[in-house]
C-alpha cells in the first residue's frame, strides 16, 4: 500500500508499507505478558508514549529504498531498561570485531584514538587492548547500561553515558582516528544530526566503522515466519545503497562495504529459533506453553523437540534457504566511511 510518510534518510514523502503492528504486538515482541503482566502493560504504555500513536508501520521509501519505522522514534533508556534483564549476554566474538581490528591495525596509525559508541560490556575494547592495537587512555566508550558501564570502567577505560548528538557534551579527546558503531545505527533516530556531529570529532584521515544487521536476512526472516524486526528497538534498516545515499547527502565517502559470509549452521540455528520465538508471541500457542508454562527441565527438551519438528516439517523452507543462501550472506554488514569525500578528492586531482 502506498502512503505518505517522510523518509528519515532522503526526506522524500512516498513510501510503501511493509507491515504494521499495534503497541500490544510491539510489547509482546519484547516481553510476554505470560512472564510479567505488569511489566508488559508498562512497556506497552511506554511504547505508545514514545510513538504518540497506538500503531507503528514499517515503510520502504519509494525514492531511496530505506526501510524505517513510522513514526520514527528511537527507544529511550526506560524502554531498554524494561526489555533487558541483567541476564542478557553480550556476544564476545562478532564478525565485525575481527574485520575492524584488521582495519585499524592495517591503518598503521600509532596509538590510534578510538571512540566506540554503544560498547555493550566492552568486548571489542578488550580485544583492542589485548592485541596491543592501542592503549587504554586512547579509547573512549559510550554506554548506557549500568552493567556494561561498570565492566568497562573496571577494565580501566573511560566510559560516558552521553547522547553523542549533543554538541555540548565534552569528550576526553578532541578528535578520533576511528569511531565505531557496532549494531547501533539501526537503533537511532536523527541520523543526519548524528553524522554531522561525528564528522566534527573524526580526525582528518579518520574513519567510521559502522556494523548493522544484514537487511536480506531480516527480510527472509520476516517473510518466512521468523521474528519481525520490531520498532522501537530497530527503527532503520540499512543496505549498501542506503549507505551510499547517506554518504552522498553528508559529503563523506563510503570506502568499503562488506557482508559477513553465509554460514548454514549459524543461519539454521538463528532462523528456526526465531520461528519458535515468533510463534511463542501468541499466548495461546504450543510454543508459548513450552516457553512460559512448562517447568525449567522440560522447557529445554520441549524447545529442542519443537524446533527439530518445525525443521523436519518445513521441506519447502529448507529448499528456499539452500537456494537463497548465496544471495543472503551472514548476519552483519560493515560500512567503512572516511571523512574525505570523493568530490573533494576529484577537485584536487583536476
Ligand atoms: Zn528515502
Amino acid at each position: 500500500m502506498k502512503i505518505f510518510s517522510t523518509c528519515p534518510l532522503c526526506f522524500c514523502d512516498n513510501a510503501t508499507i511493509l507491515w504494521e503492528a499495534s503497541s500490544s504486538e510491539q510489547a509482546s515482541h519484547f516481553l510476554s505478558p505470560l512472564v510479567n503482566k505488569d511489566k508488559y502493560e508498562k512497556l506497552k504504555e511506554h511504547i505508545q508514549y514514545l510513538q504518540k500513536a497506538s500503531l507503528v508501520s514499517v515503510n520502504k521509501c519509494s525514492e531511496c529504498g530505506f526501510i524505517y519505522s513510522f513514526p520514527n522514534f528511537a527507544g529511550d533508556k526506560k524502554f531498554y531498561d524494561l526489555i533487558f534483564s541483567d541476564t542478557n549476554k553480550y556476544p564476545q566474538n562478532r564478525w565485525e570485531f575481527i574485520k575492524s581490528l584488521e582495519i585499524i591495525k592495517n591503518s598503521k596509525i600509532t596509538n590510534p584514538k578510538i571512540l566506540e559508541i554503544g560498547s555493550g560490556d566492552g568486548a571489542f575494547i578488550r580485544k583492542l587492548v589485548k592485541k596491543r592495537i592501542t592503549t587504554k587512555n586512547a579509547i573512549t566508550a559510550i554506554e548506557y547500561s549500568t552493567y556494561g558501564k561498570s565492566k568497562i570502567k573496571n577494565f580501566g577505560i573511560e566510559c560516558l553515558s552521553i547522547d553523542i548528538k549533543e554538541i555540548n557534551n565534552r569528550l576526553p579527546h578532541k578528535e578520533y582516528d576511528f569511531i565505531c558503531l557496532f549494531q547501533v545505527l539501526e537503533h537511532l533516530d536523527n541520523i543526519h544530526k548524528l553524522i554531522d556531529r561525528l564528522k566534527k570529532i573524526l580526525s582528518k584521515n579518520g574513519q567510521l566503522l559502522i556494523a548493522v544487521p544484514n537487511e536480506k536476512i531480516i527480510k527472509f526472516n520476516e517473510l518466512n515466519g521468523a521474528l519481525l524486526d520490531m520498532p522501537p528497538n530497530h527503527i532503520g534498516r540499512w543496505s549498501k545503497n542506503t549507505f551510499i545515499k547517506y554518504c552522498d547527502l553528508n559529503n563523506i565517502n563510503l570506502v568499503e562495504h562488506k557482508v559477513e559470509p553465509f554460514s548454514l549452521k549459524k543461519f539454521l540455528f538463528m532462523f528456526f529459533s526465531y520461528r519458535f520465538l515468533r510463534k511463542a508471541q501468541n499466548v495461546n500457542s504450543i510454543a508459548a506453553y513450552i516457553r512460559y508454562k512448562s517447568n525449567q527441565n522440560l522447557k529445554k527438551i520441549f524447545t529442542i523437540i519443537f524446533i527439530i519438528a518445525d525443521f523436519l516439517f518445513s521441506p519447502k523452507l529448507l529448499f528456499k534457504i539452500i537456494f537463497s543462501s548465496a544471495k543472503l550472506g551472514g548476519e552483519t554488514q560493515l560500512a567503512r566511511i572516511s571523512r574525505v569525500s570523493k568530490k573533494n578528492k576529484d577537485l584536487h586531482h583536476h
